[in-house]
């Protein structure tokens, strides 16, 4: 997607050879009219799915899903990071490694929300080493509904993530895909 890899190329900035900063445009400050794009990208690229809820995972992943979301007409269902009372009894849980904080943790889903006649589109602003992605996919499985596919905002193709992911019968598409951020440039594949 043209516009999304000009505006990395524009605004991110590369921390190091493995993370690159985009919170002036995406998951800090959102840019409302590339998120825009971004969720009309989505809704061409699965527009052959029959899809009845987006699934992601709280924070960064719930502003770019909303967005997605109301051009599939669907609601957006976020796992959460934390337990709480608020929260049904009743949920599915798997485990997540963050890339970011380096630790694992447990996502959360109340089971009323995900129910076996559900198509699912999954969402997150990254795909890195996979983790986040596999445990979406580990709750969707959990629920028996039907994973229609994975929507990446921008993949780092270098940490293998999509390898972890990769299963023949889901559509994985990634907006933006970096090969390298060596020597603080960013490059596409
Ligand atoms: P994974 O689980 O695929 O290793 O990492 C994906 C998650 O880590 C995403 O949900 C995203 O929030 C975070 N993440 C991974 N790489 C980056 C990065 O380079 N920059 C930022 N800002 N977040 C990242």
């Amino acid at each position: 997607m043209k516009l999304l890899k000009k505006r990395i190329l524009d605004s991110a900035i590369v921390l190091n050879e493995n993370v690159l900063k985009v919170d002036n445009f995406l998951n800090h400050l959102i840019d409302i009219e590339l998120a825009n794009e971004i969720g009309k990208e989505f809704a061409e690229r699965f527009k052959n799915k029959k899809i009845t809820k987006i699934l992601t995972i709280e924070a960064s992943g719930i502003g770019i899903s909303c967005v997605t979301a109301q051009y599939f007409g669907v609601p957006v269902l976020f796992a959460k990071k934390q337990d709480s009372i608020n929260m049904e009894t009743d949920k599915f849980v798997s485990q997540v490694h963050s890339f970011t904080k380096n630790r694992d943790y447990h996502i959360f889903v109340s089971k009323k929300y995900l129910l076996p006649e559900d198509h699912v589109l999954i969402i997150d602003d990254f795909l890195a080493n996979g983790s986040a992605c596999k445990g979406l996919i580990d709750i969707v499985r959990q629920s028996k509904a039907t994973l229609e596919g994975i929507g990446i905002v921008i993949e780092k193709e270098f940490q293998h993530g999509r390898s972890q992911i990769q299963d023949k019968e889901v559509q994985i598409e990634s907006l933006a895909i970096i090969s390298s951020l060596k020597n603080n440039q960013v490059e596409f594949k």
